[in-house]
């Protein structure tokens, strides 16, 4: 079965509808659903459903029911596609579903032979570690650490006889392949399973417990399930926490994020090891909460911070720098002073944090210093969503730095001239293209292939302002594929409670018409107006004349 039909066989048996009141309320709007966004936290719903696709006006995401399922599992499509089959009732015939299946079962049967591992007599220097750490087992329960065996093939062994595929073996990271030769990829390391917010496996970190038995850290590399660029740690467990105090807390390490779960900080979230991502950035800024970063102390950690507040700035002002007092790290931090809850109370905002490093770097001595550092947080204010945070940030900068905050604004405009807003009034030729989309999207049952006509060649002419509009309402009377721009303005329309809706579009029509004709007429007589020739003159105003006609014939709306 090719990759269309199962999504074809899906569609067909569940109802996105059904799949989205899973994850959140919904209301009828028109001949739309809303509720609460399922992918960002939010509380005025901006999540609308419209025929078989969602659209959310806060974080912009948009699709079918298996990108649904896909953003709000963060899982790939074979999982998604796994979901519906199950909540649908149906099965589907795939050799890729079958193999993804088939690999999320070895990736579950691989955390518990590790699990299992860790108490072994072999892993005792593991369990030493731990306690060591000051962690008691019971508490890692959640986390389902484990230890990998210090042999060649151990878990291969154990896979294969029970029936896995060593391809699969291999497709999940698990093994690896050396001249011809298949090995366990995770030898002799404590084992930290990666899942997804399913709370199926979907990759491991493992961190070596010897010193020279090669990286401190190793990671399932890139496979179906897995990308560590777009994972969280832990956030499977976060998630609810994160939702509940409105923040979410970043550290860099596996076991930063193990020791902030276990102090009662269970809003946190690892990056295992990378810098901020794009895809971090995307989900962090998708969660609506305010985002704390306690990244390592060190030189790194450091620069990490500055990035990341630099790539979350566009999405929100609201990030914060944890002191970390000297520690090099949560972990550390968390076995000095035993909880941190101070420090993220006292956490330093991100514009502050690089506002007073600039302040370090270059003194406010002198007005070139000072006109510097207001160039270089420019770059900072700018990007920020909201005039509100804009203004806040100009008040701090200029406060801090003592010049005046027109000086700032003046900065800031310089050099990007303030876009260009649209008129604040709505041309009617876009109100009534509105009503006209509205009343598309109410009718019930199919459009009639003549109004199509019209309507498609209403909508040939109209002017810039209106052409995102025009589009949109071309894509519903085809019944093509919508952008997400046309979607966008489809919905929002779509929950636009009108009229009686062929009554509505006629009316619309009649509108359109007049607004068409009225342009025509002005221009008209313009022209005539600048003629000079007075047997030019006078055809044009036969046209004239034959226009007004035409207009004051038009059914009165
Ligand atoms: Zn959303």
């Amino acid at each position: 079965m090719k990759s269309s039909d199962v999504i074809a066989q899906i569609k067909s048996a569940v109802d996105i509808r059904t799949v989205a009141a899973r994850y959140t309320e919904l209301n009828r709007s028109g001949k739309t659903w809303k509720g609460n966004c399922p992918i960002h936290a939010e509380r005025t719903p901006s999540f609308t459903l419209y025929q078989d696709r969602f659209y959310c006006f806060g974080c912009r995401k948009h699709g079918d029911v298996i990108q649904l399922v896909q953003d709000v599992e963060h899982v790939d499509f074979w999982s998604a596609i796994e979901i519906l089959a199950a909540i649908g009732g149906v099965d589907v015939d795939s050799p890729q579903l079958a193999t993804s299946t088939r690999e999320a079962e070895i990736l579950r049967q691989a955390s518990q032979f590790y699990e299992e591992k860790l108490n072994t007599s072999d892993a005792q220097f593991a369990r030493d570690y731990l306690q060591r750490r000051g962690y008691q087992r019971e508490q890692l329960r959640d986390f389902h650490l484990g230890y990998s065996p210090d042999t060649f093939d151990g878990l291969l062994t154990a896979l294969t006889s029970r029936g896995y595929e060593e391809s699969l073996t291999d497709s999940t990271g698990l093994t690896a392949t050396k001249n011809g030769k298949r090995y366990d990829r995770f030898r002799g390391r404590l084992m930290f399973p990666i899942c997804a917010s399913s709370h199926a496996v979907i990759g491991f970190g493992a961190r070596t417990l010897v010193d020279g038995n090669g990286a401190k850290y190793i990671n399932t590399p890139t496979t179906n399930k897995f990308s560590k660029g777009r994972v969280l740690y832990g956030r499977h467990l976060a998630q609810s926490h994160i939702n509940k105090q409105g923040q979410v807390i970043v550290v860099e390490g596996y076991l930063d994020t193990v020791a902030m779960h276990l102090a009662g900080h269970q809003q946190t979230v690892g990056l295992m090891g990378t810098a901020l991502t794009k895809h971090h950035v995307n989900t962090l800024a998708h969660l609506g909460t305010d985002v704390y970063l306690a990244l390592d102390n060190d030189s790194a950690g450091e620069t990490a911070t500055r990035q990341a507040i630099a790539q979350l700035f566009p999405y929100t002002s609201a990030v914060y720098i944890v002191n970390l007092n000297g520690s090099k790290d949560p972990d550390q931090f968390l076995a000095d002073h035993g909880d941190m809850s101070r420090s993220i109370h006292n956490a330093t905002p991100g514009f502050t944090y690089i506002l007073t490093a600039f302040i370090n770097r270059y003194g406010v001595a002198s007005a070139s210093a000072k006109a510097r550092i207001c160039r270089l947080m420019s770059k900072y204010i700018r990007v920020v969503p909201s005039q509100v945070e804009q203004t806040e940030l100009i008040t701090e900068l200029s406060d801090t730095l003592r010049v005046r905050d027109t000086d700032i604004r003046a900065e800031l405009n310089g050099k990007h001239p303030r876009t260009i807003l649209p008129p604040r009034i709505e041309s009617s030729e876009t109100t009534v293209l509105k009503t006209l989309l509205s009343a598309i999207t109410a009718l019930n049952g199919p459009l009639p292939l003549e109004t199509g006509c019209r309507i498609h060649s209403a909508i040939k002419n109209v002017s810039r302002q209106s052409e995102a509009l025009s589009t949109a309402i071309a894509t519903v009377v085809s019944g093509a594929e919508p952008t997400p721009e046309s979607l966008a303005i489809i919905i929002q329309q779509a929950s636009v409670v009108s009229g009686e809706p062929v009554v509505q579009i006629e009316r619309s029509l009649n509108q359109l018409k007049r607004i068409e004709l009225d342009a025509n007429i002005s221009a008209l007589a313009q022209r005539i107006s600048n003629a000079n020739d007075p047997e030019a003159k006078q055809t044009l105003r036969g046209e004239y004349l034959a226009l007004i006609t035409e207009r004051n014939e038009l059914p009165k709306t």
